[in-house]
């Protein structure tokens, strides 16, 4: 397929919000793709080269990409400064240069996706100019349109209102013409997390293809997720239906999530990765947990699932996940890593000695993790650890290892069924939390929300000089949606750096205007829209019917806790979870 024809497709996408026509679209592109490009295109229109956790990634900064216009239509960088500060979009500032350019070559999908893997790949000294130099031979063979869409690919800009989760239905849009082979598909997607490989297994075999899609040491599988439920005894009664079900329960840390992929090997040549739940390889930020890896598990190669926490050497006790994420700055974690040693409670096994493990109930997968990280160890510290546990159907003895755990200082429990396998992906019945409501006096929410930033008001007063007063909060609608809804305007719960944090952030991601997955009363249009990129954790008293938001429902005194980096927006609260939430505070207050 030829890039211009691509950028015909990704044009009609760009104009379109309706979730389900934009299925039907990228369902006729996918099904015009040859077997040999439809991963690379899959990629390309979700604007990156490769899956996240692969890390490939451009370093072109916007001021680059101005330089690369000035060059290839040989005009005045202020030119080019003055239309961008316009517009806001560099894409459509060079398209409208374009009529500047001389020939239009016959540029390929597969060809425009080499060369933008080239410039990516460019280091070392000299490597800015050359992926100046590269996209700007790149850009000059294009047609107008093709300018509009590949100059936004590397400035991390096509956004097209659609993720991984759409192009899943797509692909079963190509095959039948409709989302029936949804489920199946996402199944397999859910053990291979790489869009590209699903797409180009399904153009090659078909759905049967699916069928021998495995766990692969490397490649993410999409960790199992929990439910909530109010009380112990109703977790027991729907999660033991028989009087042979039982449950683990465990302690609820409130760390990071990290699914670890370990194989043994000579120095340079094992592998360590660890993945978010956003599925990014953050290896980098714990280097003392890869080095562990080596001297602590009993395997040759495994993927574990676990959390990883900051713990304080003096008190014993475990630190707050601020503690532990200030990791993420890259250059302080050697510093770091000496002043807050880490722990990794590891919780689940997914893969041992080249087994899958999936299917396995848990109570097996555990005798297996036991042997993996031995619970005892005599002599000296540990940095990996076997998550305790008890095993239980009486909802008094959950309640009470839960109250144990709250004196403690964690957050609460999670139950599991003893007899299930690993739930990939999914937010069922499997796995579910029992948390601690951290609201005013002990009451509010049982638990937090996690919501998008769609936009900012300047602020009044003393916030006028912050320029930020006050953000809108939005949730998904539905479990597979795309659309967002707004449920809050927090205006508290944010000390001044978080507030400068705050804005610095939404002006990274600023919007021109609404984003077409936006729906928001006009009486709430914020100063300032940003694209569905920010993820925060709220808390709040309670949820409330509402008039004007458009869930339909409205958040009381809500309290920004914290950022959720390791979340993407297709992860979010849903507004059917809101409710859910607000009928579990009746039931606790009766
Ligand atoms: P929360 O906001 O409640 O921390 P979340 O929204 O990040 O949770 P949930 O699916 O609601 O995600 O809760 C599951 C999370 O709890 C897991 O992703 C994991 O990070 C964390 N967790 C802590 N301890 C455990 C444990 N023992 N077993 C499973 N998950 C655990």
């Amino acid at each position: 397929m030829l890039f211009s024809e691509l950028s015909q497709y990704l044009n009609r996408l760009e104009k379109t919000s309706s979730r389900l026509k934009i299925t039907e679209i990228l369902a006729q592109l996918l099904k015009k793709t040859k077997i040999s490009e439809i991963d690379k295109l899959c990629y390309l229109i979700l604007g990156y080269l490769a899956p996240p956790y692969q890390g490939v990634e451009f370093s072109l900064a916007e001021k680059m990409m101005m330089r690369v216009l000035a060059r290839a239509f040989v005009v005045d960088k202020t030119i080019i400064l003055k239309q961008y500060k316009k517009g806001g979009d560099l894409g459509v500032v060079g398209e409208g240069l374009w009529d500047t350019a001389r020939h239009t070559q016959k540029v390929s999908v597969l060809q425009a996706y080499e060369r933008l893997l080239a410039i990516a790949q460019e280091s070392g000294e000299g490597s800015q100019e050359r992926k100046i130099v590269g996209m700007v031979n790149l850009i000059q063979g294009l047609d107008a349109l093709s300018v509009r869409f590949v100059v936004r690919i590397p400035l991390g800009k096509l956004r097209l209102g659609f993720s991984e989760i759409t192009l899943l239905d797509a692909l079963s849009w190509m095959i039948s013409g409709n989302k029936k082979h949804r489920k199946e598909i996402e199944a397999a997607y859910n053990v291979r997390a790489d869009i590209g490989f699903i797409a180009k297994t399904i153009k090659k075999d078909g759905l049967s293809g699916l069928k021998n899609i495995k766990i692969s040491l490397g490649t993410p599988v999409m960790p199992a997720l929990c439910q909530r439920l109010s009380t112990p005894e109703e977790m027991i009664e729907k999660m033991c239906s028989t009087a042979d079900d039982l449950v683990a329960v465990e302690p609820k840390y409130d760390g990071t999530r990290l699914e670890v992929h370990f194989k043994r090997g000579k120095q340079g040549n094992r592998m360590v990765k660890m993945f978010t739940r956003n599925l990014e390889d953050v290896a980098f930020m714990f280097p003392d947990v890869a080095q562990a890896l080596s001297q602590e598990i009993n395997a040759e190669n495994v993927i574990l699932d676990g959390e990883v926490i900051g713990y304080d050497q003096k008190t014993g006790h475990l630190l707050p996940f601020q503690e532990t994420v200030k990791r993420k700055r890259k250059h302080a974690i050697r510093e770091e890593s000496a002043q807050i040693p880490l722990r990794y409670f590891c919780f689940d096994i997914l893969y041992y000695n080249g087994r899958d493990l999936l299917m396995m109930p848990f109570s097996k997968r555990r005798q297996i993790l036991r042997k993996v990280v031995p619970p005892f160890c005599l002599g000296r510290a540990r940095t990996i650890i076997l998550s305790p546990q008890i095993i239980t159907n009486d909802s008094q003895v959950l309640r009470r290892y839960y109250d144990k755990q709250i004196r403690k200082g964690l957050e609460g429990v999670v139950a599991k069924k003893w007899q299930a396998p690993y739930d990939v992906g999914r937010r069922g019945f499997t796995w579910v939390k029992f948390k601690h409501a951290k609201g005013k006096k002990g009451g509010g929410l049982t638990d937090t929300i996690d919501g998008v930033v769609m936009g900012y008001y300047r602020g009044r007063g003393k916030r006028a000089g912050f320029g930020i007063g006050a953000f809108l909060l939005g949730v998904r609608k539905g479990k597979d949606g795309d659309r967002f809804l707004t449920v809050s305007k927090v205006g508290t719960g944010l000390i001044d750096k978080q507030w400068r944090e705050m804005r610095r952030r939404c002006n990274q991601v600023r919007a021109r205007e609404r984003p077409k997955e936006y729906d928001v009363d006009k009486n709430l249009q914020p100063d300032i829209w940003c694209q569905p990129a920010i993820v925060v954790e709220v808390e709040a008293d309670n949820v409330t019917r509402s008039p004007i938001h458009t869930a339909g429902l409205a958040l009381r005194f809500p309290r920004l806790v914290r950022f959720r980096d390791d979340k993407n927006v297709g992860e979010i609260t849903t507004v059917e979870e809101i409710k859910k939430l607000g009928e579990m505070e009746k039931v606790r207050n009766k």
